[in-house]
């Protein structure tokens, strides 16, 4: 077997695997999986019940030295762990690459956070009394995650969660194991106490109630779709857990007639198509106003249908696969339905190339109105939709109609209108004259209404998710 589980300082074994298949060339298989099991659950979260008080007891300069430990490594390997990303998930090597460095970064803050954390000190209102506000860490946290960032997603749980003082039981989403257990690995040596991180790869169906039905778990932190994120927050409710969920998104994107035509092209370009356009914060409703639409799409096809498509591995492809087979029947039943619904599709079928893998060209869907189920449901595939528009106004009510809101942009040159989109988008995160996608790392994460729920991803306010406020009176 190729990636074990690790529970409690051990790599473990499993009757049944699941093979990590390229999506690239399907021939080509990374490995095998351990597929583990309740008990092994069970294990792993009794390992990290008994070392949670351990680590909790930790310094700040044990927490930093396992941080930088891990950030130094995960930055030296970027490379090699990029190659292996790509070859897992299908993303291109710059991007395979880019994602391992961030992984990385996110490490390097934490280790900096480590010693920076402070607390309160304030008079009571009563004579003589002290009172003190700390941070204390939440205990055993499960952390589940998807496949579309496989390295930086459990990086941005993992570290904030060893930095407060918490231990964690990763669940990886299970297309991708070779970069969870590639990280797992790295932290096997930070000089963690054994116990501290657990790995379970398996079904997330089987494992997942378990994980946040088991007392000894005191909080979930989740990425992945509406409709797992939902049972989540309801079993965590009934358990009266902590929990985060950072979900799906239908991200908007509004080019009004005063936008410089190629910063709008290539935001819209990046945002709607890179990394095979599985990305949540996806540019896939593209608003655009009148006097700029035809200008707008005119160059946005041409720039699309010159992406090359192919092997994540090999150099100069812009866009890799789509992730599976599963995933790549949905993303061309929606350009079905998209045409159905009278949509005008330019791309979207489905490719073929010199290995067999899940290839499609990218779509681009033109005459669409916001009531359209392509405009409505998450794709979560390289598939874009415009939306004509009069003015601003009506740019901004379509924007916000949605039942999402991780992230929301807008190309112009007026200042007016991009402050006033900024105060009024209803979205987490708002970029101007940016790719909705592509944010940086030490700043936080996330987004409103049905996106997100609960405390924020990154940066500071990872704090308020990995520990509890406590707030002690002293009489001297
Ligand atoms: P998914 O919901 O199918 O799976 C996510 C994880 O949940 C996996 O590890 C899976 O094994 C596990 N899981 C499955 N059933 C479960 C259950 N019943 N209980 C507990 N866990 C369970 O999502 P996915 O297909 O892996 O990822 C794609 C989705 O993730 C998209 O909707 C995308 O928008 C979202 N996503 C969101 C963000 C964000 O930060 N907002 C980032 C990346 C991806």
């Amino acid at each position: 077997m190729d990636y074990k589980n690790f529970i409690g300082g051990a790599w473990v074994e499993t009757s049944a695997t699941t093979p990590n298949v390229n999506p690239s060339d399907i021939s080509d298989i990374l490995g095998h999986a351990a597929r583990g099991d309740l008990t092994q659950l069970d294990q792993a979260i009794d390992a990290a019940d008994q070392a949670a008080a351990i680590w909790a007891a930790s310094t700040p300069q044990q927490r930093f030295d396992v941080l930088d430990f891990v950030g130094t490594e995960i930055l030296a390997r970027k490379e090699e762990l990029g190659r292996l990303l790509s070859r897992e998930e299908g993303k291109t090597l710059p991007e395979g690459i880019g994602e391992a460095a961030r992984a990385g970064q996110i490490f390097k803050f934490f280790a900096g956070e480590a010693l920076r954390q402070t607390g309160d000190k304030l008079a009571s209102v009563r004579p003589g009394i002290e009172v003190d506000v700390t941070r204390s860490p939440v205990g055993v946290v499960g952390l589940i995650t998807p496949w579309n960032f496989p390295i930086a997603i459990p990086a941005w749980k993992i570290a904030p969660a060893i930095c407060y003082g918490n231990a964690v039981v990763l669940k990886p989403a299970e297309l991708v194991p070779g970069c969870a257990h590639a990280l797992v690995e790295i932290l096997s040596r930070s000089g963690l106490p054994e116990g501290v991180v657990n790995l379970v790869m398996g079904r997330g169906s089987e494992l997942g109630p378990r994980l946040i039905e088991n007392d000894k778990v005191r909080a979930i932190s989740f990425t992945g779709s509406v409709p797992t994120g939902r049972g989540i927050a309801a079993a965590c409710g009934a358990g009266l857990k902590k929990v985060q969920l950072e979900m799906g998104g239908k991200n908007p994107m509004v080019v009004l007639d005063d936008a410089d035509l190629d910063i709008a092209v290539d935001a819209c370009l990046n945002g709607a198509f890179f990394s095979t356009g599985q990305r949540c914060t996806a540019s896939s409703r593209l608003v655009v106003t009148e006097a700029i639409h035809d200008r707008f799409v005119a160059a946005l096809a041409e720039r699309m249908s010159a992406l090359k498509v192919g092997n994540a591995l090999e150099a100069g492809i812009q866009m890799g696969p789509v992730v599976d087979a599963r995933q790549l029947e949905q993303n061309l039943s929606y350009v079905d339905i998209a045409s159905g619904e009278g949509g005008r599709v330019q791309g979207g079928e489905r490719l073929n190339r010199e290995t067999e893998g899940f290839y499609m060209a990218p779509a681009l869907v033109t005459e669409t109105s916001n009531a359209m189920r392509i405009n409505r449901e998450e794709v979560f595939g390289p598939v874009a939709s415009v939306i004509r528009v009069k003015d601003y106004d009506e740019a901004l009510n379509i924007a916000n109609d949605t039942e999402f809101g991780l992230s929301s942009g807008i190309c112009t040159t007026s200042l007016k209108h991009a402050s006033h989109f900024k105060a009024n988008a209803q979205a987490g995160m708002v970029m101007v004259n940016l790719p909705t996608a592509g944010v940086d790392y030490h700043v936080p994460f996330g987004g409103t209404k049905g996106s997100s729920f609960g405390s924020r991803e990154q940066g500071r306010y990872a704090a308020e998710f990995y520990t509890s406020v406590k707030t002690a009176y002293t009489l001297p």
